[in-house]
């Protein structure tokens, strides 16, 4: 098959393996910087530009869109959708998965164990918005943060208002969240290719920190998830729509609760935990899956 990785650094961990993946299966692949494709949207015969000249169709594109170019890089995989190349994972999970409230809402809707939370931009009745999460000690997140940057604890009542008053002043979207302390710092990332977990690691907080991104300090460790685990998983992959994904789980005492899904898991963390060939597995998924126009986002938008 001809396959294209789209990706803004060929040397990064996940493309790398991505590509040797490929190769290693008697492929042709080609990593695409996905911000200096150029597209041809007018025209009848939709095409995507790179180098000064039009590609040669592809049979599967492999999107690794970071979230700083989630906008750009959808509109780059929406034209392969036109042109009937065979999405890893579709625009629109991708722009779903993007937005954490959207994420939250699909995946409340569908029953899905998630922490108390509640959604606000200028509320105007703090101590009623504190309630709705059962009080502090409780998580604010900033709606578009990664890596842990625009999540903080409030472990009072008082810290929790200052920090709210203080949001209110921003032009800022937030995120409240229960506080799930039983986690204990750690949380679980499963690796969901299609209807399987095929990798599971458990991400624990240094000392200090309640956060468990591997970009805070958090370190990775193989784990063996429950039943339930799995398929909390699953069906969080599926209602987002996504083939392969990366969906994040706190062991909270009132269950698996999911706290986000990632449509671009990095594969070095879960690869190098596990001692697994995520790559391998992916590449193996779309020689089972891919056809010509099998999206649900073509003719659609
Ligand atoms: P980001 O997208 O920046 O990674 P997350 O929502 O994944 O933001 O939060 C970062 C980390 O903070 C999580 O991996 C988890 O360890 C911790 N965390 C987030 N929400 C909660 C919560 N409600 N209860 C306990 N810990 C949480
Ligand atoms: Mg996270």
């Amino acid at each position: 098959m001809r396959i294209a990785v789209l990706s803004r650094n060929p040397k990064l961990y996940s493309t790398r393996r991505l590509v040797e993946a490929c190769e290693a299966r008697g492929h042709e692949v080609t990593v695409l910087n996905t911000l200096k494709c150029y597209l041809d949207v007018a025209s009848h015969r939709p095409s995507v530009h790179y180098k000064g000249k039009a590609l040669e169709p592809f049979d599967a594109v492999i999107p690794r869109i970071g979230a700083s170019v989630t906008f750009y890089g959808a509109a780059v995989l929406r034209q392969f959708e036109m042109m009937g190349t065979y999405p890893l994972n579709e625009s629109v999970a991708i722009t779903r998965s993007r937005d954490k409230l959207r994420s939250l809402q699909i995946l409340a809707r569908a029953g899905i164990g998630l922490p108390l939370t509640g959604f606000a931009s200028h509320p105007d009745d703090t101590k009623d918005l504190i309630k709705l999460v059962g009080g502090a000690p409780l998580v604010v997140k900033l709606l578009e943060g990664t890596q842990g940057k625009g999540v903080v604890l409030a472990e009072t009542q008082k810290a929790a208002e200052s920090l709210i008053d203080a949001f209110k002043n921003l032009a800022a979207n937030f995120m409240l969240q229960e506080f799930i302390k039983e986690a204990g710092g750690s949380d679980l990332r499963c690796l969901v290719i299609g209807d399987r977990v095929v990798a599971a690691m458990q991400r624990q907080a240094k000392a200090g920190e309640f956060r468990s991104n591997l970009h805070r300090g958090g370190t990775a460790s193989l784990v063996k998830i429950t039943p339930e685990e799995r398929s909390t998983a699953v069906r969080a992959a599926q209602k987002m729509g996504l083939n392969v994904s990366g969906v994040d789980l706190l062991r909270s005492n009132h269950g698996p609760v999911v706290m986000e899904v990632n449509s671009s898991p990095g594969l070095e963390g879960i690869e190098t935990s596990t001692g697994k060939d995520v790559a391998s597995m992916i590449v193996a998924f779309i020689e089972k899956n891919a056809k010509a126009n099998k999206t649900r986002t073509r003719g659609k938008g």
